[in-house]
């Protein structure tokens, strides 16, 4: 019975945590580490054909996103997660997909003009489609016996639509032992969904760590700021335009939209329009209306008992078609426009920037963490013009900022979070960045008196005594920066060596003195050596 850390160990994005108990090999979470440029080098550190099942936690494809690469490498078992995190996963997988072959393709078509090798998708659309059939929906609270070894239980994380913690009992010889896994955890009060719900029993707990080192601050009312944002925009003739991820995101949105003409909060132009236009927004909101009476909380659950939808409202139109993505910026009349990406780098927003980013009329709306060297970040920070689609366009709109409600725990819900439960053996502190991670298992430590320690990729623990079986490279896997795949790929041989290096001191335990002191000698000249 052992749990090896495999991704989203002192990082934020990949995660994948794997338990063996008796012959039975399953994978918590099988995610895609995410940022810029790195799609094509990422690999499994699994044997795809070995995992009989994986359960997930929730949609976001850093937790789901190489699900088809596991199929794709051999993996033929039962995929395991709530009925709403099956319908997404159904969408965010074939648009991962899709993704992966056109950047491919752009990216061939170049190397094919300068004479460099091609490289293949990452996966393909018939993998994403193929490892779907292997979905199981389960249902929230219920006990899920997989097999003998392995029983699992769905409970609300309040994070995203379909979201969950998993609790999972195992048995091995007559042993039995139960780890939950939080996934992401929400922060409480978000539109639609839920909170997140506290479990007090385990033996283990792994927690995510994301905003271990912060403590969040919202606006009292995020509908009144959105609505005098609103205002100003239209009354001057221009159109609000909203970049926004498709799923999660988008539903929030429309849903304090919905609260603003409801509330008549501009009783002047209470007729206003208001176009989603990514298809795969509008896929993700037909999913959400699929899933009230699961995920809902009692808020909007009140409001479709009366007869009404939290999300849909007069004057809500989508465009799914290109044509009718192209009428949106024709007709003149003031309106506001969500479409993806949500930082600008891709997808329909781009267009909706060319066309309102020179009006000083307008207004772009950010309403999520914008990463540094997005568009959106380098709008954010107040560039003059920028280049779309070959055009350098002068920025005169308003550029304006407002962090919505935030998707992610912070420090004081995590630690609560955690204080429910009542003595685990340990606590793995996954999830987060370097540092953050660490300070938070510290912290944790020193709450509550449990044993926390933040995991390294390649730390494996027998969950029976509760010791480490196997040491990880303690090696923080940074982003690709610059630079060729042929150089990471040496970058990646160093790595290998390095941990090559750490098992041979890991084996030499109990050799003679002598010769311990004389390894440890030429560890330090070598590093001596390249430190210089
Ligand atoms: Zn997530
Ligand atoms: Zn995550």
């Amino acid at each position: 019975m052992k749990i090896r850390f495999v991704g989203a160990a002192h990082e934020v994005t990949g995660s994948c945590h794997l338990v063996e108990v008796g012959n039975i090999t399953f994978l918590v979470d099988c995610g895609m580490k995410q940022g810029p440029d790195i799609y094509e080098e990422q690999e499994l550190d699994v044997d795809a054909s070995k995992i009989d099942y994986v359960l997930v936690t929730h949609a976001h494809i850093d937790h789901s996103g190489l699900l088809p690469l596991l199929y794709a490498h051999g993996f033929r078992g039962e995929i395991f997660a709530t009925t709403a995190t099956c319908n997404l996963c159904d969408i965010m997988l074939k648009d991962s997909a899709h993704i992966q072959m056109s950047e491919a393709e752009w990216k061939n078509r170049r190397a094919r003009r300068s004479g460099k090798e091609e490289i293949t998708p990452l996966y393909n659309m018939e993998d994403a489609e193929n490892v779907l059939e292997h979905f199981v929906a389960c249902d929230y609270h219920k006990i899920i016996d997989i097999c003998d070894e392995l029983s699992i239980r769905f409970y609300d994380a309040g994070h995203l639509l379909g979201s969950s913690s998993i609790e999972v009992w195992l048995k091995e010889d007559g042993v039995k032992k139960k780890v939950v896994f939080s996934g992401d955890i929400g922060h409480g009060n978000k539109p639609l969904i839920r909170d997140p719900e506290f479990i007090d029993e385990a033996d283990y707990v792994l927690i995510e760590s994301t905003y271990g080192d912060r403590v969040h601050s919202f606006p009292s009312d995020f509908a009144k700021s959105l609505a005098e944002t609103i205002q100003n925009t239209l009354s001057k003739g221009g159109n609000l335009v909203i970049p926004a991820f498709s799923v999660g995101r988008t539903q929030e949105l429309l849903y304090f939209i919905r609260r603003i003409k409801e509330e008549r909060m501009l009783s002047d132009m209470q007729d206003f329009e208001v176009y989603v236009d990514s298809p795969l927004s509008v896929e993700a909101t037909n999913i959400f209306n699929m899933n009230v009476e699961d995920c809902y909380d009692d808020e909007a659950l009140s409001i479709v008992r009366s007869g009404g939808n939290p999300i849909k409202f007069d004057g809500l139109k989508v465009s799914v078609t290109p044509e009718e993505s192209k009428m949106i910026n024709m007709e003149s009349t003031p309106k506001v426009i969500i479409s993806a990406s949500g930082m600008c780098e891709a997808g329909r927003i781009r267009h909706h920037l060319k066309h309102n980013l020179w009006r000083s009329e307008c207004t772009i709306l950010f309403v999520g963490y914008q990463v540094v060297g997005t568009l959106g970040h380098t709008l954010l920070n107040g560039a003059k013009e920028v280049r779309l689609f070959g055009e350098t366009i002068n920025v005169n709109a308003r550029i304006e900022n407002m962090p919505g409600i935030s998707g992610h725990a912070d420090r004081n819900m995590l630690l609560e979070w955690i204080s429910k439960f009542k003595s685990p053996t340990k606590v793995f502190v996954v999830h987060g960045e370097d540092g953050v991670c660490d300070n938070f298992a510290m912290d944790i430590r020193n709450m509550y008196g449990f044993d926390a320690y933040a995991p390294y990729m390649g730390d494996e623990f027998d969950l029976i005594n509760g010791k480490q079986t196997r040491v990880g490279a303690r090696v923080v896997r940074t982003k690709k920066k610059t630079g060729s795949k042929a150089s990471s790929n040496v970058y990646a041989r160093l790595l290998s060596a390095g941990k090559r290096l750490l098992s041979a001191i890991e084996r030499s335990e109990g050799m003679a003195n002598k010769d311990l002191a004389k390894f440890a000698d030429q560890i330090n000249s070598l590093v001596d050596k390249w430190e210089k």
